[in-house]
């Protein structure tokens, strides 16, 4: 069996403007800084995926902009296989303008382009390389017509599957997603999807068994600084957070996720997998940034002391 990793999903480019303050309509501000960085969940769980070594095929599609050649050089240089990232003529990258005045606040745009071009065709275009991998990851940053083809080549194709329903949508339809391996939302996500309260470990639980109900395989749910929680039809653990000293906290998800399933997917331990997820998104959130706060595996090593 294959140890490759296939994410199907979106990329981002953030444009992070650093404000004094945040600008009245029809004013021009000058700002004192700006930043460009890669983002998006299904880029994200790539890229922690591939710095922790793993061997990662990207389907996504990107738009015919200066910003889809940037993305594409940033999936080579993690040695991400970017065979099927494609761009979209006529069609803009997805771009995140985000301002962060001088409080922390911020204020954000999500313009998806290209992603939201990312058919069920497209999927059946990468069939083959697909073929190779052995799990599936998915997001909601992609049409859900596209995650629910995704999830029926892979059950047709014996292929395991990990949905990350983010950002949530009570449009996604649970009969759809039924039979997925691994189903990883954090809070608001499980609660947004069951309509239930899931504020703590013990509503979460319920929640989330309300999902096994509805077909769901393994659930994890990620409780932010208190950790994560594994609920299966044979258990509920409570897996106990790394105490950092937190920088930011956003792409944490994303190295959780990226991080589980490299381990995941060669050596087949779901409590090992979720061990190294916990201590590798702990890192993450001591740093600035969300793909360039990810640590390479060398880097993670050196944590893990
Ligand atoms: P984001 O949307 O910011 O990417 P998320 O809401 O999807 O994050 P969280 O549940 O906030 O995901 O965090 C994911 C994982 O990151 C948690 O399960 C935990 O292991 C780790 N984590 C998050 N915040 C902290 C923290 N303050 N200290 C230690 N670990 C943290």
């Amino acid at each position: 069996m294959s140890a490759r990793i296939g994410v199907i999903g979106s990329n981002m480019v953030d444009l992070v403007t650093t404000i004094d303050r945040m600008p009245r309509i029809g004013e021009t501000l000058e700002a004192p800084h700006f930043e460009m960085g890669a983002g998006g969940k299904g880029a994200n769980q790539a890229a922690a995926a591939a710095k922790l070594g793993a061997d990662v095929l990207m389907v996504s599609r990107v738009g015919d902009d200066l910003f889809g050649g940037n993305t594409i050089a940033n999936f080579h240089a993690l040695g991400i296989d970017s065979t099927h990232v494609r761009a979209v003529p006529g069609v803009s990258s997805g771009v995140a303008p985000i301002f962060v005045d001088a409080r922390g606040d911020n204020s954000i745009l999500i313009v998806k382009g290209a992603n939201d071009h990312l058919l069920p065709a497209d999927i059946d275009q990468a069939a083959a390389d697909l073929l190779g991998c052995d799990l599936i990851l998915l997001q909601l940053e992609i049409p859900l017509d596209s995650v629910y083809h995704a999830i029926d080549w892979a059950r047709a194709n014996g292929k395991r599957v990990l949905l990350n329903p983010a950002p949530a949508t009570t449009a996604l339809s649970l009969d759809r997603i039924a039979g997925v391996d691994f189903f990883m939302p954090n809070q608001t996500e499980l609660s947004i999807l069951t309509g239930l309260p899931a504020d703590d470990r013990h509503q979460a639980e319920i929640a989330a068994r309300l999902l096994l109900q509805r077909g769901m395989g393994t659930i994890i749910v990620t409780l932010g600084a208190e950790g994560a929680l594994l609920v299966t039809r044979d258990e509920t653990r409570h897996i106990l957070p790394v105490r950092v000293q937190v920088r930011d906290t956003s792409g944490a998800g994303d190295a959780f996720i990226g991080a589980f399933a490299a381990h995941y997917v060669v050596h087949h331990d779901l409590h090992a997998a979720l061990d190294q997820a916990v201590r590798y998104a702990a890192h993450s959130v001591t740093r600035a940034g969300t793909q360039k706060a990810f640590a390479t595996g060398a880097e993670f090593n050196e944590f893990n002391l």
